[in-house]
């Protein structure tokens, strides 16, 4: 699945999904794009693949890929990464397949979180998903 043909997150008990939303004391920096799980993911770019890396400290089950392009690093969470650090990817590759978030959050929508960095600061992915037609 393409990330733009998922549905973005509204709200729900838990918050909501889009870009800026609160989160306590904090900001949500992505957006979240509802996903089944075991669903396959593609990549959002043409890029290559620079981290797998953990959202939670305490719980390691849970995981993210990161793919850059030049100074942008995008990353997709709760995903079980196919690829590896090094993989050139298309917007074609499948880079993971969606993790089921209930575990940790009991009654969650399940959903991916995108998110785009560059230079250290959040970028709205909004506009990037409505470039790829979602
Ligand atoms: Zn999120």
């Amino acid at each position: 699945m393409k990330l733009s043909e998922l549905k973005r997150r509204g709200s729900d008990g838990f918050g909501s999904g889009h870009f800026g939303a609160s989160r306590g004391p904090r900001t949500h920096n992505g957006v979240d794009l509802l996903a089944g799980t075991g669903e396959d993911i593609d990549s959002p770019v043409v890029g290559t693949v620079t981290k797998l890396g953990y959202p939670y400290g305490d719980d390691l089950s849970y995981q993210y890929v990161q793919i850059s392009v030049e100074d942008y690093d995008f990353r997709v969470f709760y995903v079980e990464p196919s690829v590896k650090v090094g993989d050139e990817v298309t917007a074609d590759t499948v880079i993971g397949f969606v993790q089921h978030l209930g575990s940790r959050y009991h009654g969650i929508p399940n959903h991916v979180h995108f998110e785009i960095k560059k230079d250290g600061d959040y970028l709205d992915p909004t506009p990037t998903l409505i470039a790829m037609g979602g």
